[in-house]
This record gives structure tokens, sequence and C-alpha cells, in this order.
């Protein structure tokens, strides 16, 4: 899933997510632990419950817009990092700006992914059950149908009707996909039957 190039780029930039999980009882694992504990079960009538703990982002498309990023957005994903939510950006970098998210925020972890099953492997190894997606395009497709909660964002790129109708939910903007991560009551109004 991930090639060698990306391994040598999370090398070159001293960060990735396998290199850093193995760090039990460090200050990161125990930020974690603390965090995780805050995360609540969602109940939506009609539709089931949800206990969200990790947040999976397309970068292109759907946080970036022409190669950057959205004004506005990480302030969004420091919201939902303190929220307890664990935040991961998977990209194939199509346009070389995943290094620009390590300088935004150290917490949140970029992983490069080639294709729509790299995108849904990694979802399927950090939990499916607890995951929700967002993203636009084809190679979101698949990591959409395994997740917990999938929501499609339209935007300025566009969206495929195929990420459309596998995505739960679908916006017209990342804004208010984050949004209704960061309330629960939009979420449950949305859902519901
Ligand atoms: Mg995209």
């Amino acid at each position: 899933m991930i090639k060698t190039s990306a391994m040598e780029h999370r090398k070159l930039t001293n960060y990735s997510w396998w290199s850093t999980r193995p760090v039990i009882g460090g200050i990161r694992q125990q930020e974690k632990e603390r965090l995780r504990i805050r995360v609540k079960t969602i109940d939506v009538p009609g539709w089931g419950s949800v206990k969200l703990e990790n947040l999976v982002l397309d970068l292109n498309g759907t946080l970036t817009e022409s190669g950057d990023f959205i004004p506005g957005v990480v302030d969004y994903l420091e919201k939902l990092k303190a929220q307890g939510f664990r935040i991961y950006i998977l990209s194939a970098d199509t346009r070389g700006v995943l290094q620009q998210t390590f300088e935004l925020s150290p917490d949140i972890e970029a992983v490069v992914t080639e294709t729509a099953e790299d995108k849904k492997r990694f979802v399927e190894s950090i939990g499916a059950e607890t995951t929700v997606c967002v993203g636009n395009g084809n190679i979101d497709v698949e990591m959409f149908k395994v997740a917990k909660l999938s929501i499609c964002t339209v935007q300025a790129e566009g969206a495929t009707t195929k990420a459309m109708l596998h995505g739960d939910i679908v916006v017209a903007h990342i804004k208010h996909a984050l949004e209704i991560l960061l309330d629960p009551d939009k979420l449950i109004a949305t859902l519901r039957y």
C-alpha cells in the first residue's frame, strides 16, 4: 500500500503514523487515550448508534483547491482534534502538497495512498466501524463503502456521481462537513429517519 518513495518522504519529514503509533506509554499515546475517553456515542433514531474516533480526509479537492489548503479548514481540524478525533489525511499527493500538512499541524497524520484499495485498507486498519471519511472522487468510493460514516463534499473541484452515491451525506463545502461533525445535533438531524 505504501510505496518506497512514500516511506522515504515520511522519513525525511520525520513523521509517520506507523512510526509514532508504537510509542506505547509515551506522551503521545497518553494524549490519545485521554482524548479517546471524550469521544461520545451518538444515537441516531432509525439509523443506529455511532462512535466516531477517526476522521479520514481526502486531500485534493476536499481540503485543497487547486493545490492550496482551503482557508479556515485547518482551524476546523484543530477543533475536531480537541473533541477527540484522530485525524488522518490520505492522498496520492498528486500536487505534492502533503508536506504542508506537517507544517500546519503536527498532530494531523498524513498517509500516502495510491489507489482506492489503499484508502479502503487504511480505513480498515484503523477500524472502519469508528471512522468517518470525507472525500470527493472515485478514489474515495471504496473507503466510503467500508467506513461507518461517509461524507461526500462537492465544492470547487466537483465530486463524482459514484462518490455521491456512496456517501451517507453530501455537502457543498468541506466546512459544512466538518461543522456537522462538530455538532452531533446536525449529524442526527441529517441521518435520522
Ligand atoms: Mg479528491
